[in-house]
């Protein structure tokens, strides 16, 4: 049992006060200069919160800052020392969207000092498309047919996935094989059958709306090639679709990739973001974090940056936290998490600042407990 005195909570939902569980909030309810809370608090927590109740010893000048363990919704997985790197970072769960072999993601799952580990394993692609070969897959994640997808489905669902993550190209743009409309739709329909959400990589305009079309949950990446059709984002609110853009992927993409044009199709990437938001389609935080020669991108540190990014972009600083927590646990049906309120799991971040007003105090983090014990103390 962990006992933390003279608190302010900085949780964007719950205006710093506990909220009801199952809460109906929406980011509408939000206001970022009533997101830390007024109360000092005392915060009792063994694995799971235990209690939140009025500071004995108030002391406003000493008080520090408990911000819900951060959430990282688009990473790869490999060497352990960079997932402590996330640790260090306060980042207490990530979202695996492609990683083999399923024996390396079981045995970081199994690893205590790391982050809660949520994975989808290997990726359905289309045969010999080029995401099997960049990312090591094997042929298994190969889809070939509407009816294949019911073995790639049971193959990950034997593996031990929690979500399904798929790649979706654009047949029209590209020279790599694509999945067809009738192969995603199986795909998607069947992992919802099975109760898994459906998380697709997606890099171009027209592959937006092929998502759309296959009525996938969260479209990670953003349009690299042109502006989203009003239409596409006017669906993508009414069918309540996540995307998770993962700029600080483009932008090394772009750079590792398009040389002269890199700024040109960032910026192309980044109007696309700052439209989705404006548009009031929730925009949650993720990095693609991996160590492939290609664009790495560096566990832990990226999603502060992606922070910047989302919050250049449009948001306020709560609503960067929010994406990083609770709006990123609802997204991804991570019911237990994302929020400082008492039943949760205690996935925490001190920090000394408020980072409301200071959104890089977040980035030096005082300690980090997941699932209530210390992983990290500065
Ligand atoms: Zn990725």
């Amino acid at each position: 049992m962990t006992v933390l005195h003279n608190i302010r909570l900085v949780d964007p939902v719950g205006n710093g006060s506990p909220a009801p569980k199952g809460n109906g909030s929406t980011a509408s309810d939000f206001d970022s200069s009533a997101s830390t809370g007024a109360e000092l608090v005392d915060v009792e927590f063994s694995s799971t919160i235990t209690s939140i109740r009025p500071a004995t010893n108030p002391d406003p000048a000493a008080a520090r800052f408990l911000v819900p363990g951060l959430i990282d919704t688009h990473v790869h997985l490999g060497e352990r020392s960079r997932l402590i790197d996330a640790v260090r970072s306060g980042l207490t769960t990530v979202v695996d969207l492609g990683t083999h072999p399923d024996s390396l993601v079981h045995e970081l799952q199994a690893d205590d000092a790391l982050p809660a580990i949520i994975s989808a394993g290997s990726a359905a692609s289309a045969p010999g498309s080029t995401q099997i070969e960049m990312m090591g897959f094997p042929a298994e994640s190969g889809v070939t047919s509407p009816d294949d997808a019911k073995r790639f489905l049971d193959w990950r669902v034997d593996n031990g996935a929690d979500l399904i993550k798929i790649i979706i190209e654009d047949p029209a743009a590209t020279e790599v094989p694509a999945l067809s409309i009738e192969t995603l739709r199986a795909i998607v329909d069947g992992a919802h059958a099975r109760g898994l959400l459906t998380v697709a990589h997606v890099v171009t305009a027209a592959a937006f709306d092929r998502g759309l079309d296959a009525d996938v949950d969260v479209l990670t990446h953003a349009p690299l090639d042109r502006a989203l059709e009003p239409r596409t984002l006017d669906r993508m609110r009414e069918c309540g679709t996540v995307v998770s853009p993962t700029l600080v992927m483009m932008r090394a993409m772009a750079d590792a990739r398009l040389g002269d044009h890199a700024d040109a199709a960032f910026a192309v990437v980044f109007d696309n973001v700052r439209a989705m938001l404006a548009a009031g389609i929730t925009v949650i935080a993720g990095t693609d974090a991996n160590e492939t020669p290609f664009a790495p991108v560096h566990h832990g540190p990226s999603l502060h940056d992606e922070l910047d990014y989302l919050i250049t972009a449009g948001m306020t600083t709560g609503e960067a936290i929010r994406a990083a927590t609770s709006s990123a646990a609802e997204a991804l049906n991570l019911r237990d998490r994302g929020r400082i309120v008492e039943g949760a799991r205690a996935d925490l971040v001190l920090v000394d600042r408020d980072p409301i007003t200071d959104v890089g105090a977040l980035r030096t983090p005082a300690e980090v407990w997941v699932a209530g014990v210390s992983r990290h103390r500065s």
